[in-house]
C-alpha cells in the first residue's frame, strides 16, 4: 500500500488494519513510529520482526489521553503531574504496569513497567482515537539505523514489512521523546530528547537524575551504545574537514578550514549540510537525522560533525551523535 496520504478514509483504513493485526507507521512530533496493537502479542511481534529489533528492547505505548494510559498504568499524584504539564507531548514516562494489565508482555520485554505516551501530532491523535487501541510504537526503522523524519525514510528502511505508511509530512521536532522513568523513588532521565531536564524541574521543583550517562554500564535495556548508525563513520567535535569527508556543520562555518588548505564554506554542494546556521538547537534537532541521512545517501564515507553545544537540547542531540558514532 506503501505511502497515503492521511485524508479521514486512510485513516480509517489504517484503523482497520491495526485492529486486524497490521503495521501502520504514522507521524508524531518526534520520529515516525510503526504502530500495532499493543494487546496482540502476534502484531508486536511483527514489529519486531520488521525492525530486526532485539527483542530485550521494550517498546514505548502510545495513547489517546491520559484517561486511556490509566487502563495500564498505575498512575501516582507525581506522574499525573508531569502527564498533565507535558501531554500531548514528547514525553515518555516509565510507570509500574497495572495488575492484570492485558499490554502484551513482549512489548514491556519482560519489565514490570511500560513506557507511555501521548503524541500531540494530528494525525497520531486521529489514528489513536480512531482505532480505539493502544499502540505499541518504536521508530519506523530498521533496529539500529537512523530514525525516520519523513514517510519516504520509512519506505527505504522498511518497504514492504509496513502494511501502510500514513503521511503526515516531515517531524517537526526530529528526535525521540524524552523518556522519564517514574517507578522508583527518585525521576530519572533514561533518553534526553526535546523536553530537557531544566523543563522537567519547572513542574516539581526537582531536577530529575539521569540514567544514559554511562554508556558502559545502561541502566535498562534499550539503551543500546550503538544506535541511530549511518553507514558512514562519524568523527565528532570536528575543528576542520577532510577532503574527502562531509561535513555536518553547527553555526558559522568563518574559521573552519579543510585540511591542507581552504575553507569549509567554499566545499561543494552537497558535501556539506549545515544542522542551523544561526546555532538554533532546536532547529539542528529537527533537521539532525534527515541531514545524516542526505549524506550518507551522498555516499561519504566519513562525516565530520562539528561540535554541538552540551547544554539543554544539545544535551539530546549529542545523546543521539555519540550513539551513531560508535562502531
Ligand atoms: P524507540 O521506540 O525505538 O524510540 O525505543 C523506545 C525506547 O524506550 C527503548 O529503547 C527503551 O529505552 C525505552 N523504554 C520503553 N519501555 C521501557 C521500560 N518499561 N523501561 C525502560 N525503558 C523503556
Ligand atoms: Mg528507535
Amino acid at each position: 500500500m506503501g505511502i497515503q496520504m492521511a485524508n479521514s478514509e486512510n485513516i480509517k483504513k489504517a484503523a482497520e488494519l491495526l485492529n486486524s493485526g497490521g503495521l501502520v507507521a504514522m507521524p508524531t512530533e518526534t520520529v515516525y513510529g510503526l504502530a500495532a496493537n499493543a494487546f496482540d502479542g502476534q502484531a508486536v511481534a511483527r514489529i519486531f520482526a520488521a525492525k530486526g529489533r532485539p527483542q530485550i528492547n521494550p517498546l514505548i505505548v502510545h495513547v489517546a489521553s491520559i484517561a486511556q494510559a490509566e487502563d495500564h498504568v498505575v498512575f501516582d499524584a507525581r506522574a499525573r503531574k508531569y502527564a498533565d504539564h507535558f501531554w500531548p507531548g514528547p514525553l515518555t514516562l516509565i510507570l509500574p504496569k497495572k495488575e492484570n494489565c492485558e499490554i502484551s508482555e513482549l512489548v514491556s520485554a519482560g519489565l514490570p513497567t511500560i513506557g507511555v505516551r501521548c503524541p500531540a501530532h494530528p494525525i497520531a491523535q486521529q489514528l489513536l482515537n480512531t482505532c480505539g487501541l493502544p499502540l505499541a510504537a518504536p521508530s519506523a526503522n530498521a533496529s539500529g539505523t537512523i530514525s525516520p523524519t519523513a514517510p519516504i525514510h520509512v519506505a527505504q528502511s522498511l518497504g514492504d514489512k509496513v502494511d501502510m505508511i500514513l503521511s503526515g509530512g516531515n517531524c517537526t521536532e526530529g528526535l525521540e521523546s524524552t523518556i522519564l522513568d517514574l517507578s522508583g523513588a527518585l525521576p530519572v532521565i533514561l533518553r534526553p530528547g526535546t523536553i530537557t531536564a531544566d523543563d522537567i524541574a519547572q513542574v516539581e521543583g526537582l531536577t530529575p537524575e539521569v540514567g544514559y550517562g554511562n554508556p558502559e554500564a545502561p541502566t535498562s535495556p534499550g539503551q543500546l551504545l550503538k544506535h541511530y548508525a549511518p553507514n558512514a563513520d562519524l568523527r565528532l567535535n570536528a575543528v576542520d574537514v577532510a577532503a574527502d569527508e562531509a561535513l555536518l556543520g553547527f553555526g558559522s562555518l568563518k574559521f573552519m578550514g579543510v585540511k591542507g588548505g581552504g575553507f569549509a564554506k567554499d566545499l561543494p554542494q552537497g558535501q556539506m549540510l549545515n544542522l542551523s546556521e544561526n546555532g538554533d538547537l532546536y532547529q539542528a534537532a529537527s533537521h539532525l537525522f534527515a541531514y545524516l541521512r542526505r549524506l550518507d545517501d551522498a555516499g561519504f564515507s566519513k562525516i565530520a560533525v562539528m561540535s554541538i553545544p552540551n547544554t539543554g537540547l544539545g544535551i539530546a542531540i549529542n545523546d543521539r551523535l555519540t550513539r551513531a558514532a560508535r562502531k
